[in-house]
């Protein structure tokens, strides 16, 4: 089989190990003799599965215990609605930080749960896209937590300092981003994420919530919550209220399992950012391809970048198909190039872009 490396940015690609490793089990898990897809959650091989993820999560994320995780469906964009759900009452209201497309759509669904104090820190200068740093941020004082997305997918811009706030809630969509490189749970109230790209097949979201977010107290509680989406009963059912995806789950435990022995968060960090910084200089180095994102807010997931002539994009997605590099056109929205390089992506995948990159310079110029 050729061998092709898949810039798609999400569903996304998953390291080969874990894939044949699935593709050996596929029909006897465990040596039960059946597949996983056809066991019960209920069965104790599956519990066990869903500890040692939540375990293993845990330690690659250094989370504290008084951080719970659970395991829900449908997307982040669920957790677009989930969130103001869950977490504000029917007078209270939150901050939202507007850097791209996905924070939003976050907006969009929280109108309708409240009047959200939007904030809009990008800015441009010298025709330069740049985020205002996150201290100089209208927060309001009396909203009850802030939203954002430190990294747009679609955009490629990110923020990459951490969010320090003290006396704010932070709930971060971290959907392209989570476990790409190390960060301190304990700057935020909520971290949410799709699995898709970078740690499993679509189907199974991931919540890292501070204990005392979750609302016990029904007085507290919108009365229109559904239960499918209440973290309290998500978490009084072990992620089990209704039946968890069982098979993104799997796979993602298998992915775990993988980047625990590659070294951890720690390691990938190092790599994804030696990756950017190859692609980026790259970038910068010629006349041909051109980003307009400062170096301090550039996305290190998914690199977004235009030909000079963008009449030529057609031919240079075509050219790049042709030698294995696939999955390279830009969202819709933004056109151009994007390569998503999350952590699955080898640093080989991104010198052979590179060198595609420089002979198609040389050829097309
Ligand atoms: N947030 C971000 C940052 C994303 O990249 C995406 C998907 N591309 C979403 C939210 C939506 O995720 P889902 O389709 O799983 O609901």
């Amino acid at each position: 089989m050729k061998k092709i490396f898949n810039f798609s940015p999400g569903p996304a690609s998953l390291p080969y190990e874990v894939l044949k490793k699935a593709q050996n089990e596929f029909t006897n898990w465990h040596n039960l003799n059946i597949s996983v897809m056809e066991i019960s959650h209920r069965n104790n091989e599956f519990i066990k599965l869903m500890k040692d993820i939540k375990n293993n999560l845990r330690e690659l994320m250094n989370i504290p215990f008084e951080y719970e995780i659970l395991f829900c469906q449908g997307g982040a964009r669920t957790q677009f609605s989930a969130i103001p759900m869950n977490l504000l009452y029917y007078d209270e209201t939150a901050d939202y930080a507007n850097i791209g497309h996905w924070s939003n759509q976050a907006i969009k669904e929280a109108k309708k749960y409240c009047k959200p104090n939007i904030i809009n820190p990008v800015r441009k200068k010298n025709g330069i896209y740049y985020i205002e740093k996150i201290e100089n941020w209208n927060l309001n004082d009396n909203t009850k937590y802030i939203h954002y997305c430190p990294n747009e997918t679609i955009e490629g811009i990110a923020i990459n300092e951490e969010p320090k706030l003290k006396n704010k809630i932070v709930v971060a969509d971290l959907s392209s981003s989570i476990l790409t490189k190390e960060i301190n749970i304990k700057n935020y109230g909520m971290i949410y994420a799709s699995v898709q790209k970078n740690i499993g097949p679509a189907g199974l979201t991931i919540i890292i919530i501070k204990k005392d977010l979750i609302i016990n107290d029904i007085k507290k509680k919108r009365k229109e919550l559904p239960s499918v989406l209440d973290y309290q009963i998500i978490l009084k059912y072990n992620s089990m209220f209704n039946t968890p995806p069982t098979f993104s789950l799997y796979l993602s435990g298998l992915v775990l399992k993988w980047l625990k022995k590659k070294g951890g968060v720690k390691y990938i960090g190092k790599i994804n950012k030696k990756k950017a910084e190859l692609l980026y200089s790259t970038i910068d180095s010629s006349d041909f391809y051109i980003n307009k994102i400062s170096n301090n807010n550039r996305s290190i997931t998914n690199i977004v970048f235009h030909l000079k002539n963008p009449k030529k994009e057609n031919l240079f997605l075509k050219k790049a198909q042709e030698n294995g590099l696939m999955y390279l056109k830009g969202h819709k929205m933004i056109g151009g190039i994007r390569a998503s390089i999350y952590n699955a992506m080898p640093i080989e995948g991104v010198k052979k872009l590179i060198n595609f990159m420089n002979d198609f310079e040389k050829s097309y110029l």
